[in-house]
């Protein structure tokens, strides 16, 4: 006896009336590219669940990547035996062996009505056949059952389930358009990249490199953060942008104290051209209410001045504490935390301004062609395209 599949509920997107359709149909899609290496798996799908037949496949690594895909609600590891009590008891005790803990439940559903016993009855001989048969102290507990065993009688076949397993939650990655993500070495911005994709909609992401005042480890530091993400997308496109000329040119005509306002409007102006390019259609980022001087309101509202092109901010209202444990979660965090400097890092100013006025950094910016040298930062910027199976690891396109 083993387990032979497993169920999958579908989440939040079963409330989406029209859409319905179109949300399956993505969720099922990216199921199967998150499980594409187990090629011996089966698909069957029903109006509100998708059936994934395991033929041998390492369950324990199917669930792995199942966690991973947004749009499930939860599913189960299931057996489908005839509905004939013996092969149902034998599938309960396994299930029971199966499990971590010592106080279990059986939980039966009897659709077929012609069934002999009540749904009651085969709880109850179920529970005996656990206690004859068990190699564990097992205990009933009804309310709070460390193993609940779910039992679906219907005419033909009867399906046992062990307890549920919480699904990812959000939206099906693919629904919701595509963003670019501006994804710097820190661990902010992983974890703004995956609440976005949580939310359904797809990223690429954006990385300014500053070359030869941030290394090629730095650089690497953020393709191996993007490898991260795409555990619950299948591939991510980075486009890392050369950003040299334009910082120190900003350095050169900005005054210190506004160096960092104008290099971040320098970087919204470049993000957006990419994005426009790359039919991204928001830019996202790790930008976080007070946490470093570019993000105070005042820091923000001048800096945005640049574009109308919306900008998401999944981390605005959270703390620190919050974001990190979620970067930890994921597995950044410890990524995110290796010493490598970024561009922000290296031509921090002393003192930047918290409060930044308009009509100075735009009178700065009038002091030099920043056009060009954005133009420039575009035409050089390098594609790279990270795959979740490591075969196909940065193809260059
Ligand atoms: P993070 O932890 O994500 O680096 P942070 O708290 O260090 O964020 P900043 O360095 O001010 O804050 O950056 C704010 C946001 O700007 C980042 O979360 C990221 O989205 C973007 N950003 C900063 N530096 C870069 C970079 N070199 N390339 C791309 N995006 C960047
Ligand atoms: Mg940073």
């Amino acid at each position: 006896m083993q387990y032979d599949h497993i169920l999958v509920r579908f989440g939040e997107l079963t409330t989406k009336g029209k859409n319905r359709k179109l949300f399956i149909g993505k969720l099922v899609q990216n199921v199967k590219a998150a499980l594409a290496e187990f090629s011996h798996l089966e698909y069957q799908r029903t109006y509100d669940r998708l059936y994934i037949l395991l033929h041998d496949e390492n369950q324990e690594a199917v669930v792995e990547k199942l966690k991973k895909v947004f749009g499930i609600h939860s599913f189960s590891l299931a057996i489908k035996v005839n509905s004939d009590l013996e092969e149902i008891k034998k599938a309960v005790e396994y299930i029971v062996e199966n499990c971590e803990g010592t106080t279990f439940k059986i939980d039966t559903k009897r659709n077929d009505k012609a069934f002999p016993l009540s749904s009651q009855e085969i709880n109850r001989v179920l529970a005996g056949h656990v206690f004859n048969h068990t190699t564990k102290d097992l205990k009933v507990d009804v309310h709070h059952p460390q193993i609940l065993v779910k039992v679906e009688l219907r005419k033909e076949y009867t399906y046992i389930m062990n307890d549920v397993v919480k699904g990812a939650g959000g939206y099906p990655v693919g629904i919701g358009g595509k963003a670019l993500l501006m994804l710097s070495g820190g661990i902010d911005s992983p974890v703004a990249g995956y609440l976005t994709l949580k939310r359904g909609v797809m990223i690429e992401c954006i990385h300014f490199s500053s070359p030869p005042y941030t290394s090629d480890r730095a650089r690497d530091k953020v393709l191996r953060l993007v490898e991260k993400l795409t555990a619950y997308t299948d591939k991510i496109k980075v486009h890392i942008v050369p950003f040299t000329d334009l910082q120190l040119a900003i350095y050169e005509h900005c005054d210190e104290s506004y160096a960092m306002t104008c290099m971040r409007r320098m970087m919204y102006r470049v993000a957006c051209e990419i994005a426009k390019k790359n039919h991204c259609l928001v830019l996202a980022n790790g930008e976080s209410i007070g946490q470093v001087a570019s993000q105070t309101l005042e820091s923000m509202s001048v800096i945005n001045e640049v574009t109308t092109m919306p900008i998401i901010r999944p981390v605005v209202c959270m703390d620190k504490l919050e974001i990190i444990d979620i970067a930890q979660k994921i597995d950044t965090y410890d990524i995110s935390i290796e010493p490598y400097e970024d561009c922000c890092t290296i031509f921090t100013p002393k003192n930047p301004a918290t409060k930044p006025r308009l009509h100075r950094v735009l009178s700065y910016e009038e002091n030099f062609d920043y056009e060009s040298l954005i133009k420039e930062c575009v035409e050089n910027t390098e594609s790279l395209l990270i795959c979740a199976h490591p075969k196909n690891e940065e193809d260059l396109f």
